[in-house]
């Protein structure tokens, strides 16, 4: 009989439950999507009992369908989307609003308004974070505000707060565990990242009620065991982390300078800092990347907000494409170098530029420019971007030689090699791309023993493939010139315009 490690993916838009072997390749997956709530503009909300029942579902499904046994789980990993919110009634379970995911922006005018207080630097300072609705902070004080009854209730005690990861403990463990890890724990804004504590001054400042608040445990630790009922038999759960640092984790990143981009709708650059955080500098955040035997590991994190959405973009709004992976091919009829650039600044511009009101635009448009030169000018802006956010983090101190990547566009071979020229540093893309289950898989195969020590996963993590640069350093500086120039004539705060 083949033993398994289960890892729960509950991400953005479905969930999924995934059996590794004990070598770390993927065996099976289930998956199940589930509503998107949009109550009001800018308001994204989703439902916790269709969230909890879809992870259920995955997990019973991926057992029933491939025939194994609850006996032959050795252990459970859980990685999940970050920063989304839920309060919940601790005798019943029963959530007294819906979770406020992520992108919810409802608490906008509030952040505004810390930072015109000047509170940026003190609290950038204790979290690493910048003052935005994204973080939990701000969601939390939202229903304890807004949702009637509920501050009096959290103030008698009444009442459990959490993220996915934490709501899902719970609901797996029969209400015996009220705990998070500590890499989910860096995403609230209420979490200290020196100390390792929940921060009894921003605790007063957002006014919240510390009896609500889950207890921070490392990443790898004894989260308790799925109720006997859920899967037939109890199971241990060993390991937690949100999505982006699990995928830093299954990416074998575990030494200072070791970075990953993960290519989906948005980008995720996360490098490791090792056992110091480094403040950034460059509007760069900085977190908790995992803890292991109390030690925090912690991460400078930059995002982009459109890397393959520009990918769809040209697909559904020009319809240049009809698929995703035809715009490989069309990068072939290319005249090189490509005089065109495209800024997808469709929702303005994340991290070095924090430009919310900049617009994206097509540049350097001539008669004989083709429809090719403007997909493969899509698929570049991925590259420049990723190059923006390797010289923020630059300017912080931190100087990755090689980015390992995953996510739906490290598909596109043409991609990575740009990234890899653009960048100047070695690409390598993973055997195994399911790296966000994958690092949960690892921490909790960490603690049931199924690796025996992170030089062991090192063993274990293969390159499928590494892309090296191929142009000099002054055509990279030369192309990169073309894009930040771009860049400058989309910004909204830009000379001799209002924005
Ligand atoms: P998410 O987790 O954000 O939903 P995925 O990791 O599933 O994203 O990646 C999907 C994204 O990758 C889509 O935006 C899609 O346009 C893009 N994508 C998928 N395949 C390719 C490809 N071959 N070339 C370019 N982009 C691609």
């Amino acid at each position: 009989m083949t033993d398994y490690i289960l890892s729960i993916d509950q991400g953005t838009t479905s969930s999924r439950a995934i059996l590794f072997d004990t070598d770390g390749q993927v065996r099976f997956t289930a998956q199940q999507e589930f509503a998107q709530h949009f109550p009001e503009n800018g308001w994204v909300e989703h439902e916790p009992e269709q969230l909890w029942q879809s992870v259920l579902d995955t997990c019973r499904a991926v057992l029933r369908d491939n025939n194994i046994a609850a006996e032959q789980l050795l252990t459970i990993g859980i990685t999940n989307q970050r920063e989304t919110t839920l309060l919940w009634d601790r005798l019943s379970g029963e959530p007294v609003y819906n979770a406020i995911v992520w992108q919810d922006r409802r608490t906008a005018d509030y952040c505004e308004e810390l930072n015109r207080q000047g509170l940026e630097g003190n609290i950038r300072e204790r979290t690493g974070l910048l003052i935005d609705p994204y973080f939990s902070a701000t969601k939390l004080r939202w229903i304890l505000n807004n949702v009637p009854d509920v501050r009096a209730r959290a103030e008698r005690g009444e009442l459990a707060f959490g993220t996915v990861d934490t709501f899902l403990l719970w609901r797996l463990t029969g209400g015996q565990s009220h705990v998070t890890d500590a890499s989910n724990a860096s995403r609230t804004m209420l979490f200290n990242i020196h100390t390792q504590q929940w921060d009894t001054d921003l605790l007063q400042l957002f006014d919240i009620p510390s009896s609500v608040l889950p207890q921070v445990m490392d990443s790898s630790a004894d989260f308790g065991k799925t109720e006997a009922s859920i899967l037939g038999q109890p199971v241990s759960i060993e390991g937690v982390a949100g999505d982006q640092q699990a995928s830093l984790f299954g990416q074998a990143c575990f030494h200072p300078g070791m970075a990953k981009s993960t290519y989906g709708t948005g980008c995720f650059m996360v490098a490791n800092t090792g056992s110091q955080p480094i403040l950034s500098d460059n509007r760069l955040l900085t977190t908790v990347a995992y803890r292991l035997n109390g030690q925090p590991t912690y991460a400078l994190e930059g995002s982009i907000f459109s890397a393959g959405a520009t990918v769809q973009w040209l697909r559904d709004g020009l319809k240049l494409i009809s698929h995703a992976s035809q715009a490989e091919a069309m990068t072939e009829a290319v005249k090189d170098p490509l005089k065109v650039f495209l800024v997808p600044a469709f929702t303005g511009l994340g991290a070095p530029y924090w430009d919310p009101n900049a617009r994206g635009a097509i540049l350097g448009l001539t008669r004989d420019t083709t429809l090719n030169d403007i997909v493969t000018a899509g698929l570049q802006a991925v590259g420049y971007q990723t190059k923006d956010l390797q010289k923020a983090m630059e300017r912080d101190g931190i100087r990755p030689e090689n980015f390992r990547v995953d996510g739906g566009m490290a598909e596109n071979r043409y991609v990575l090699q740009f990234l890899a020229n653009i960048l100047g540093a070695t690409v390598d893309r993973p055997q195994v791309t399911e790296t966000t289950a994958l690092g949960v898989a690892y921490l909790a195969g960490l603690r049931a023993g199924v690796f025996a020590s992170l030089a062991q996963i090192e063993q274990t993590w293969k390159a499928e493939y590494r892309f090296v640069p191929a142009i000099d350093k002054n055509r990279r500086d030369n192309l990169y010139e073309g894009w930040t120039d771009a860049v400058a004539r989309v910004r909204s705060d830009r000379e001799g315009t209002t924005g």
